[in-house]
C-alpha cells in the first residue's frame, strides 16, 4: 500500500483489501479516475476486474485503502457518506512528516513518511481499529 500511495503522490491513491477471516492477504491498487489530491473514484473497470479476481480466489473483500495527501488522518464526510459496509476497514494514509534517507540535507529531497490508520464506518459513527503490519 505504502509504495502505491507514495508513487501517485500528490494525487490520492486508492485500492482494495482482501483476505480471509479478517486477515488482509491481498492488496490491489486501483487507478483513481479523478487524479485528484482531494477525491478518489476507483476506475470502474479495474474495480470490477479486482472484484472478480477476489471472487475467483475465494477471498473476502475486507476493506478499502486510500490516501489523504493533505490530511486529515481520519475519514472525511465524503468517506462517511460513501462507505460501502460497516464491516469493511477503511485504511487512510497521510504524510506524517519527511525524512532524509541518507541523512544528507544538502543533496537529497526529503522522503515523505507515510502513516496509516484504520477505521470502521457505520453511518455517522467512526471507530478506529488497530492495524497490524503497517
Ligand atoms: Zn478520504
Amino acid at each position: 500500500m505504502k509504495k502505491h500511495v507514495a508513487s501517485v503522490y500528490p494525487e490520492e491513491a486508492c485500492g482494495l483489501l482482501a483476505g480471509k477471516d479478517g486477515v488482509i492477504t491481498a492488496i490491489t491498487p486501483i487507478a483513481n479516475r479523478l487524479r485528484s489530491a482531494h477525491r478518489y473514484f476507483m476506475e470502474p473497470q479495474a474495480l470490477w476486474v479486482a472484484l472478480m479476481q477476489m471472487e475467483a480466489q475465494k477471498l473476502e473483500w475486507l476493506g478499502i485503502y486510500h490516501s489523504h495527501p493533505q490530511g486529515p488522518a481520519t475519514p472525511s464526510n465524503i468517506d462517511r457518506d460513501e462507505a460501502v459496509s460497516p464491516k469493511m476497514v477503511y485504511v487512510i494514509w497521510t504524510p506524517a512528516g519527511t525524512r532524509f534517507a541518507q541523512g544528507n540535507v544538502l543533496d537529497e529531497q526529503p522522503a515523505i513518511v507515510w502513516h496509516a490508520r484504520g477505521f470502521l464506518i457505520n453511518g455517522e459513527c467512526v471507530t478506529e481499529v488497530e492495524l497490524a503490519g503497517c
